[in-house]
């Protein structure tokens, strides 16, 4: 009805947005691709894109890869990507630490989380241990009735890990609880996501929860909606967020991402948010405007 609909715009013209957007970040899962399947036409959005000039980047929630396997998973399915174009929450657990000087602590990092989040590390040179090497590992309880840990760990990062077990919760509860000033880094607070298209699957925000149930902190976020990954991309390629256009299918992570931090903003309705929840008045968060897919900012034959 008009009541919801006033201050969210489905896109009529895809002038509208072009004329007056020279860059756009992609969110990937369920605008890009959705799971291992691209989304109908996005090969031919991405060239149009190029044809005309634009700008693009690739921000990613998922950390269960480095920048460098998204890479490789954008080349295989067959779309254009660069590697200076790709972002994923894995790099930005990576780039907080070169920010706040971590490495000359001299500390290593605990890793919850797969094989993104070391790749990144690796890159970075800073030390960790846990991650997929503590995939089997159970908290031996006869050894003295303690699980000893690492005191020189000066940060724990939470990344989506489907391999998380007691050992894993444990050891970051120890390094949190008992290591002086020992940072708790979440890659991102996904509530639910769409590892098949079946169903939803409980996100990273449940591998966060369990952390902040036992240590009783609040984490530091690196993913979308934080700013650090639209900080590093403005500040890395001198572009100006008046000139930037978010497009993504989560409300609260991407069109916040957006609205939070100067960007004009689009949701897609090829991912996980229906019409009737954005339009809903009980949404709060509104993009400058809405499509079924990016496909919607092709050109369109005249009716
Ligand atoms: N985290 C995990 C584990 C995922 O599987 C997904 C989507 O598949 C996401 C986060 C969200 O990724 P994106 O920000 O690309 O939508
Ligand atoms: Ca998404």
């Amino acid at each position: 009805g008009p009541k919801t609909s006033t201050s969210v715009k489905k896109l009529k013209a895809p002038s509208e947005l072009l004329s007056k957007t020279s860059i756009f970040i992609f969110d990937c899962d369920g605008v890009v691709w959705r799971g291992d399947s691209v989304i109908d036409r996005v090969p031919e959005v991405l060239e149009y894109m190029r044809s005309l000039g634009k700008q693009v980047f690739f921000v990613t929630n998922n950390s269960t890869k480095s920048r460098a396997g998204y890479l490789n998973k954008f080349t295989k399915l067959g779309l254009d990507a660069q590697a200076e174009e790709i972002f994923s929450s894995s790099f930005a657990a990576a780039a907080y630490l070169e920010q706040t000087n971590f490495k000359a602590t001299g500390k290593k990092v605990y890793v919850i989380g797969e094989v993104g989040i070391p790749e990144e590390l690796d890159l970075i040179g800073v030390p960790y241990i846990g991650g997929p090497a503590d995939a089997e590992k159970q908290p031996n309880m006869a050894a003295g009735g303690r699980l000893e840990h690492d005191h020189d760990v000066g940060a724990v990062i939470v990344g989506f890990d489907r391999y998380i077990n007691y050992y894993k919760i444990q050891y970051a509860q120890l390094c949190i609880n008992e290591n002086p000033g020992c940072k708790f880094i979440a890659t991102n607070l996904d509530a639910v996501t769409h590892l098949t298209d079946a169903q939803e699957w409980a996100g990273n925000g449940s591998m966060v929860g369990a952390i902040k149930g036992c240590t009783g902190k609040e984490p530091i976020l690196v993913g979308k909606p934080s700013p650090l990954m639209i900080d590093y991309i403005v500040s890395k390629y001198g572009i100006s967020r008046d000139e930037i256009c978010m497009v993504g299918d989560r409300l609260d992570t991407d069109v916040l991402f957006g609205k939070d931090n100067g960007l004009s903003s689009v949701l897609t309705l090829s991912g996980v948010t229906t019409e009737e929840k954005l339009l809903s008045p009980e949404n709060k968060i509104k993009p400058d405007y809405y499509v079924d897919s990016i496909a919607d900012f092709l050109p369109r034959p005249e009716l």
